[in-house]
């Protein structure tokens, strides 16, 4: 192409690329419509069912391929309401007590598109000292309210899975554990540990260490004398121990491991602290939880989850290293078209921190709604849950045919209707469950605790409240009473 034809091809493609910078006019009809989208969704979401299976799952989205030219907003939120936002489960619903839920805050979606409207680079220093500073300064805050010191490290996650794997990465090299000695190292955890620290450890090179599942006691704690026996053992033996991974909070029942005397085992035998706080974490912001939740501050790294326990929308976990060097020796790195943004500063840059190079700005989600709420706000809603998972456990207690074998740590509550005899309980509580989800009130998620099928309430939603409770306890009465009728 010669320069002229070069200018001329360039001046028609910029006419065209013009649309993608819509202008003051053409912008605001679609910001409302959005926006007007989200209220509606908002309005409607206490009618709105929490689970709703339709004949094509979504497959009419299909139907509307990625084409050439764009279409009216309208229509892609008609697609997005029809094919997306109805089917399945509804996260944002207060009915939702099935896994972890959270619900997220409306403040921290407008963070969201705060952040992708400026597009702010919260990755390096240099580039946004402005972004990086929000982010390690939550970071900081959140260290705190575990007892963690002022110069914890840490990063903002995509979510738990994610800030495992920078922990354990973390671990292993501070450990010094190399492919030599892999066969002979030792990793404790229990059987209720999350999988998401399985699939860490495969990730990062660990799948052949020797991973013991210690006994739990009758609560699913983990058993610290027990703990203690096998590392004896394992040592006689020859082998390495290195890592201790315990729970505050696990998935299937909400039990805290005894933390502190576990931190006193892992001192003594010179084992990286782990505790996968990604579930029970925030609880730490109320003072019942604090107590709960005590002797975290003693962890090497600490993972919680605010998509969990500080209701932001999916996409946010955390991960707190306390010592920031050995976080920086796993996961810094240079490289020459880099070299501009290699300037001291005292806030450490995320990239250094973690896997990621180019990132969403995540903070702005977690601080605007932190900002404009007040953590006093949080600090009750967490107070609440706890509460609500008591009251929940005393009301099934005393309700007849049900059983609750697991008195909450947090707020899990964990049950099951034992049907008159001769009837199979695991048959009929998983039909009891397939009612409840059906039903579309309420949603609750269902575990196998030795062999038994049992259901569980996750109470974690800001927008679970007491009503919501008593209804999901009214809807079980109901069900068990209407299976137990047409069993017979
Ligand atoms: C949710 C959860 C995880 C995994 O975190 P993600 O954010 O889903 O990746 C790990 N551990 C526990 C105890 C959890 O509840």
């Amino acid at each position: 192409m010669d320069v002229q034809a070069l200018e001329q091809r360039l001046q028609e493609l910029e006419q065209q690329t013009l649309l993608l910078e819509p202008t003051t006019q053409d912008r605001l009809p679609v910001q409302q419509a959005v926006e007007q989208y989200a209220q509606t969704f908002l309005e409607e979401l206490p009618q709105l069912p929490v689970f709703v299976v339709t004949p094509d799952k979504g497959a009419g989205l299909l139907e509307s391929p990625i084409q050439e030219t764009g279409m009216p907003v309208q229509e892609a939120l008609s697609l997005l309401q029809m094919h997306v936002d109805t089917p399945g489960i509804n996260p944002a619903s207060g009915g939702h007590m099935g896994y972890i839920p959270g619900g997220g805050l409306y403040y921290s979606g407008l963070g969201d598109y705060l952040a992708a409207v400026t597009n702010r680079y919260a990755g390096i220093f240099y580039s946004s000292p402005g972004a990086v500073r929000m982010e390690n300064m939550l970071i900081r805050w959140m260290a705190q309210e575990i007892g963690f010191p002022a110069d914890t490290a840490g990063n903002l996650t995509s979510g738990g899975s994610i800030a495992s794997l920078i922990a354990l990465v973390t671990a292993r090299d501070a450990q010094n554990i190399t492919c030599r000695i892999i066969p002979d190292s030792v990793i404790y955890c229990t059987s209720h540990t999350h999988h998401c620290l399985d699939k860490a450890l495969r990730i990062a090179g660990l799948g052949e260490c020797q991973l013991r599942h210690v006994p739990m006691d009758a609560q699913y704690r983990m058993d610290p004398l027990a703990l203690a026996q096998v590392i004896q053992q394992d040592k006689t033996a020859g082998l390495k121990p290195w890592l201790l991974i315990a729970s505050a909070g696990t998935t299937d029942v909400g039990a805290v491991d005894p933390l502190s005397e576990l931190a006193a085992i892992a001192q003594q035998n010179q084992l990286w602290y782990h505790v996968d706080a990604a579930y029970g974490g925030f609880f730490a912001l109320c003072s019942v939880g604090k107590e709960k939740l005590k002797g975290i501050e003693q962890a090497d790294s600490v993972v919680m989850d605010p998509h969990k326990g500080l209701f932001i929308p999916y996409g946010s976990g955390a991960v707190l290293i306390k010592n920031q060097k050995q976080l920086a020796e796993s996961h810094h790195y240079q490289a020459s078209y880099m070299q501009d943004t290699l300037s001291v500063t005292g806030e450490a840059s995320p990239a250094d921190l973690s896997p990621e190079l180019s990132k969403h700005f995540r903070g702005l989600r977690i601080w605007l709604p932190l900002k404009l709420h007040g953590v006093a706000t949080f600090r009750s809603a967490l107070e609440e849950k706890l509460l609500l998972a008591q009251y929940t456990y005393q009301k099934l207690s005393t309700l007849p045919g049900f059983e609750v074998p697991v008195v909450p740590d947090l707020s899990v509550v964990i049950f099951r209707y034992v049907p008159k005899d001769g009837v199979d309980a695991n048959a009929f509580n998983q039909k009891l469950i397939h009612a409840v989800q059906l039903d579309g009130r309420v949603f609750l998620s269902s575990t196998l605790l030795e062999g038994k099928f049992m259901i569980r309430f996750a109470i974690l939603s800001f927008r679970t409240h007491k009503a919501t409770l008593d209804l999901a306890l009214e809807i079980l009465q109901e069900k068990a009473q209407a299976l137990e009728a047409a069993w017979a």
